[in-house]
């Protein structure tokens, strides 16, 4: 939608209370660049850990694990698949259609010798082992490339690479008119969990076209929006059933953007 939108750099912003992103952030970076070599492959079609030396392999997953998300990396992984379609041969029984498969694959490195880029073919186990990854990561690039012919997207590695940052300014923005709703916090549970329940009528897609309606000049992703709902605040929509009584009741729930519009 907003073709401009960033992943917002809330660093500079206090939090009312650390979640898991961060954490969740580190990790993921460690899961990109922890990758270790794994054991010889010992086949005996290719010699994959013969033909290939272990400068050459070292160099391979270093630089694999130096790229800056899995999409690239899984990229990186498809370069090396080469996709043959199989002819199907008529099935002996019907159970066995299934077991038939439309493709197969093979697997080569690139590596440099001399002044030549050399291709070596190489084993799957091999590539498991080289860059440390399972085989469902392979199967799952394999699938992408049969169906679509290109290597699968994550929508997680989208916005990793902040190269414009929110400014603050736009950062406030969005929280002011988070905080623009007025809801109230449990009753039985007030000074416990300081959760913020909105109206069961309103939503975060709501609550986001509101904001695009406001302020129609900020280019502002609803991820970027829904990322600043979830991290700096603790809000839930709709009252929990029991957690009622007649003088929360009366409260009234005023969006006070509706005023200022
Ligand atoms: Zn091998
Ligand atoms: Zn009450």
């Amino acid at each position: 939608m907003a073709d401009k939108c960033q992943y917002p750099d809330i660093s500079e912003i206090p939090k009312k209370k650390k979640k898991h992103g961060r954490k969740w952030e580190r990790n993921r970076n460690e899961r990109i660049s922890s990758h270790v070599i794994g054991f010889p492959c010992h086949c005996k079609r290719y010699k994959c850990f013969e033909e290939t030396t272990v400068e050459e392999r070292e160099f391979l997953l270093l630089y694999f694990n130096k790229m800056q998300n899995k999409d690239h990396q899984d990229s990186f992984l498809a370069s090396m698949i080469k996709v043959l379609s199989i002819k199907r041969r008529r099935p002996r029984r019907k159970e066995e259609k299934r077991f038939l498969r439309d493709h197969s694959f093979s697997y080569y490195i690139k590596v440099a010798r001399g002044n030549n880029i050399v291709r070596v073919p190489v084993c799957i186990n091999a590539i498991l082992s080289i860059f440390g990854i399972g085989k469902s990561r392979i199967e799952r690039i394999r699938g992408s490339l049969v169906k679509t012919g290109v290597p699968p997207l994550n929508q997680q590695g989208k916005h990793t690479n902040r190269p414009l940052a929110f400014s603050e300014n736009i950062v406030n923005s969005i929280i002011d008119h988070i905080k623009s709703f007025k809801g109230r916090q449990s009753h039985y549970a007030l000074h416990e969990t300081r959760k913020l329940y909105l109206p069961e009528d309103l939503n975060l897609s709501k609550m986001y076209n509101m904001y695009k309606e406001r302020f129609p000049q900020n280019k502002v992703c609803r991820e970027s929006y829904r990322k600043i709902f979830a991290e700096k605040f603790n809000i839930s929509f709709g009252y929990p059933r029991k957690d009622t009584c007649s003088t929360c009741d009366k409260l009234n729930i005023i969006l006070e953007n509706q005023d200022t519009a």
